[in-house]
């Protein structure tokens, strides 16, 4: 099938590209003209396993295309995505410029029928919106083609997008209209061989289902860091807790770890916007305020524990810090807990050695250049000269360091692990203090 998807980010371009590589003939569409030139010279912007191969091989095949232009992208496909950003605006409601800017070029374009699907995570009532937007652009021009808008939305996780889209867990579909439900179906038949995924429903619980989606997965998380807020207190393990309920199939283990609170693009965006959507019903969400504001306090765990130790002394102390990106196996450091414990031991007086194996580029991107923030090439670099560590990522690559090496480095001999990855044990016999996320009485 013909399709065009506006929006090259961590949902368009994975997304197109998959759907290039079951034969579909795709073409993106990008308004940064930047980040097209390099894909067209084969520069993949985002770090995601397994993407660069299968854009090259794609590209290569001649099925996947890039482009600045509009007219072209809204020419080719009989399937238009829409996956562009929808960032928080300022009343934490979800900002649809981008979206509501793609549906009028598509409408300035069209010269015939279109499918619009639209892949953004937007707020119940979006789809009537676009509708809207493209039939006013439509009347504008004097013409009238019949077009459909589906609402698609996307659940792939970063760090395993490529995996999640060729092996998706559930196709949700909303839409009213039987012809668009039977073109979804026939372009995702390929993803829906093994057992029937898709899920059909009407447009607005569609566009609900990805908002309840996202909130549950972060109400797991805060009931999970008010649980090790406990067990801190009442000199319980959290680890052992976690084991203890995961091992209920009705609870499970998935995503019940204890950290530093939930980052990264979607989350906290979208548990605002959901709020945000309730309050304009005149409905108070009691829990998700609760969830947000646990994972508030629970961004700030490390910094104030870190101050705490140096009794609010951090002038002048080096803190290695390991990982940047929001969580592992991606560079996105969009609302990473790193960047509030950076920016708060900066606005404190420390200085930082950060070191993470692939977002350092889009540190010295967001920060530049400054005189508190050395990135350092190798976790161990990170800790020379450092006062203590800061684990804030948990990547495979930090889980079995050299420990009697980093009692050396390290002056105070002082780990702060945000995501619980060592034994505290261990770290005792090596003469390491350790602090770590609900495991008390090791500090
Ligand atoms: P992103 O910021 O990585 O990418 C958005 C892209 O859209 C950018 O390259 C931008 O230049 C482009 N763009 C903006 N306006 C445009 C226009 N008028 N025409 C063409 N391109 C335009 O965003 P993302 O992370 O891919 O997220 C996109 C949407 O998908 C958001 O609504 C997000 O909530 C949702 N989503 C994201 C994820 C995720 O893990 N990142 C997962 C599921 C859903």
């Amino acid at each position: 099938m013909k399709v065009s998807v506006f929006g090259t980010g961590y949902v368009g371009l994975v997304q197109g590209t998959v759907l290039a590589d079951v034969g579909h003939d795709v073409i993106c569409i990008d308004i940064d003209e930047a980040k097209v030139a390099g894909l067209k010279a084969g520069e993949i912007p985002i770090h995601e396993p397994g993407l660069a191969p299968l854009v090259l091989e794609n590209q290569a095949a001649g099925r996947l295309r890039f482009t600045t232009n509009a007219a072209e992208g809204v020419a080719h496909g009989e399937l238009i995505f829409l996956a562009v950003g929808t960032p928080p605006d300022e009343d934490g409601s979800a900002d649809l410029k981008h979206v509501l800017a793609v549906a009028r070029t598509i409408a300035r374009y069209m010269d015939g029928p279109r499918t619009l699907v639209n892949k953004s995570t937007v707020p119940v009532g979006t789809a009537d919106r676009v509708a809207a937007a493209v039939r006013e652009v439509l009347q504008e021009r004097g013409v009238d083609y019949p077009f459909d808008v589906v609402s698609n939305p996307e659940f792939l996780k970063e760090g395993a997008a490529v995996a999640d889209c060729k092996r998706p867990d559930r196709i949700v579909i909303g839409t009213d209209s039987p012809a668009a439900e039977a073109r979804l179906r026939e372009l995702y038949a390929p993803f829906n061989r093994n057992h029937d995924k898709i899920v059909v429903m009407d447009i607005r619980s569609a566009e609900l289902t990805k908002y309840a989606a996202n909130a549950m997965l972060a109400t797991k998380i805060s009931f999970m860091n008010e649980i090790a807020n406990l067990a801190e207190r009442l000199g319980a393990d959290v680890e052992a807790v976690r084991r203890g309920i995961g091992s209920d199939p009705r609870i499970g283990y998935h995503f019940i770890y204890p950290g530093l609170g939930y980052g990264g693009s979607c989350f906290p965006k979208d548990v605002k916007a959901l709020i945000h959507t309730a309050r304009s019903t005149d409905f108070s969400p009691e829990l998700l305020l609760a969830v947000e504001r646990r994972n508030e306090a629970q961004r700030r765990v490390l910094f104030d524990r870190i101050n705490a130790f140096y009794g609010g002394e951090l002038k002048g102390k080096v803190v290695a810090l390991w990982g940047l990106a929001f969580k592992p196996n991606t560079d996105d450091m969009r609302e990473a807990p790193s960047r509030s414990l950076m920016e708060a031991l900066w606005a404190a007086g420390a200085r930082v050695q950060a070191h993470d194996p692939v977002a350092m580029q889009e540190a010295s991107r967001v920060y530049g250049e400054r005189s508190d923030l050395v990135l350092a090439a190798t976790p161990t670099a990170a800790l020379e000269g450092a006062d203590c560590l800061a684990i804030v990522t948990e990547w495979q690559t930090f889980r079995v360091p050299d420990f009697a090496q980093m009692a050396h480095l390290l002056k105070d001999r002082m780990v702060f692990d945000g995501r619980n990855l060592y034994d505290p044990a261990l770290l005792a016999r090596h003469g390491l203090g350790y602090s770590s996320i609900g495991r008390a009485a090791q500090d």
